[in-house]
């Protein structure tokens, strides 16, 4: 249970801010209870305002892969704010992140910078549409790609139906330009472009899914989603918001050995601070403004503060190379959790993806969404408070991925999974 200030404070901010929260799942909603507020983090650890400590399973949801005030990260923005904090203009350090962009994900010619993977995904749709010509845009149920309006559909649609807005406030002719097929299903996808072929402007996918908890691509299924849309003359966009810089430098494209047509990029991209970025081939990219007739702008894009923090956190990925240890760290924590839950009596289904990963509270695997929602989310909920008065702090939803970053050292996970025992026998 939340300290008493995180209470006081929720309680508070409820009376400024719709519900308390600057973004729903905070609201420990998923989860029930009072959301934690808070006050600090450093390597693994999140402290609320009591002074409690909780190992972070969270990690702000995907940025923090050194885990919280990595000290060269926290300098070099420090550094960087001294020489002013915006100014509107080109500067150097948004070229040289855009060079590292490039070095470490092949597929991107050009990339502009954004200030949030929202932005970044549509914008990318809207390129994707004005290079094709076209109107349609093909997503997998359960996977989410920021608030874009057109794509907040098709959470549980198992069918190939054209969507149906998620959200009030979309409207039917918006949600009615995305097709949402099951994640996984190539058929499917093989049988949109036989229907809908010379409509279908993009394919937008999370190469790793994080966003139902993470689901992997089963073998074939990118390879499909580019020969589909290589066949129609249609584009590939790989929203590797989550795994870019997460599953190695190269993302999941790396990973896969599969080449998108345009990448979206954000959360580990911006070292902590809000940045993004979406990519692709030249003769796409070259329709943006001011080259092209594709408008798309922002007074803080390439924010000099957060373009320090991502060139500094890429220079550490690069120089320190974290992923063979960070998924050597993972795969361990992950068979050892299956190991605690079966001695509990627990049924769970475990996905990983390098440091990413989702406990299901389900029995038979999970490779869609429909999968995922077979998944007992009250157990989860349970599962996550009794972690959380142990001083754990998982992701406060079922749907969601967890992370490991370089500071979860061993002694830090070796807690963690005494504390994860006796939560799920307490199940
Ligand atoms: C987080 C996320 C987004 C949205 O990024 P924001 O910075 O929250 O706007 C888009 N796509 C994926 C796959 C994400 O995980």
């Amino acid at each position: 249970m939340a300290g008493i200030k995180s209470r006081r404070l929720f309680a508070r901010a409820q009376r400024a801010i719709p519900g308390g929260v600057n973004s729903p799942v905070r609201a420990f909603k998923a989860v029930g209870g009072t959301p934690v507020f808070a006050a600090r983090g450093a390597g693994a650890y999140l402290f609320d305002p009591d002074g409690r400590r909780y190992a972070d399973f969270c990690l702000s949801w995907g940025p923090l892969i050194f885990g919280h005030a990595r000290k060269e990260i926290v300098f070099a923005a420090q550094a960087a704010m001294k020489n002013g904090t915006t100014f509107g203009a080109a500067t150097e350090g948004e070229m040289l992140l855009a060079e590292a962009i490039k070095k470490a994900v092949p597929s991107i010619d050009l990339v502009r910078l954004t200030s949030s993977g929202t932005e970044a995904v549509f914008s990318a749709l809207r390129l994707a549409r004005a290079f094709t010509g076209r109107t349609l845009v093909v997503k997998f149920a359960g996977s989410y790609h920021g608030h874009v309006d057109s794509l907040l559909v098709g959470a549980g649609s198992a069918a190939a139906t054209l969507g149906l807005p998620d959200s009030a406030g979309v409207p039917k002719a918006w949600a009615k330009t995305t097709i949402v097929l099951p994640y996984n299903d190539s058929q499917a996808v093989a049988g949109a472009f036989a229907q809908w072929g010379g409509d279908i402007a993009a394919v937008i996918v999370e190469p790793v899914a994080g966003n139902m908890g993470v689901v992997l691509p089963e073998p074939g299924f990118l390879q499909a989603l580019k020969a589909q849309t290589a066949r129609h003359k249609a584009l590939l966009i790989f929203d590797e918001v989550i795994t870019g810089f997460r599953l190695g430098l190269g993302g999941a494209q790396g990973l896969y050995g599969i080449r998108p047509d345009l990448t979206c990029l954000g959360k580990i991209v911006g070292g902590g601070f809000p940045l993004a970025a979406f990519g692709g081939r030249r003769d796409i990219m070259e329709l943006l403004a001011p080259l092209g007739p594709v408008y798309q702008a922002g007074t803080l894009s390439g924010n000099p503060v957060a373009v320090a923090a991502g060139r500094k956190c890429l220079e550490l990925l690069r120089r320190g190379n974290p992923y063979p240890a960070l998924d050597a760290a993972a795969r361990g924590f992950v068979r050892e959790a299956e190991a605690a839950a079966q001695k509990a009596g627990v049924p769970v289904t475990i996905n990983r993806a390098a440091s990413m990963f989702t406990i299901f509270f389900a029995e038979s695997p999970v490779t869609n969404f429909l999968q995922a929602k077979r998944a007992d989310a009250k157990r989860y909920g349970k599962f996550f408070n009794g972690l959380l008065a142990a001083g754990v702090y998982f992701p406060p939803a079922q749907f969601e991925a967890a992370f490991l970053s370089t500071a979860h050292d061993a002694w830090v996970r070796e807690q963690t999974l005494k504390a994860l025992g006796r939560a799920l026998n307490a199940l």
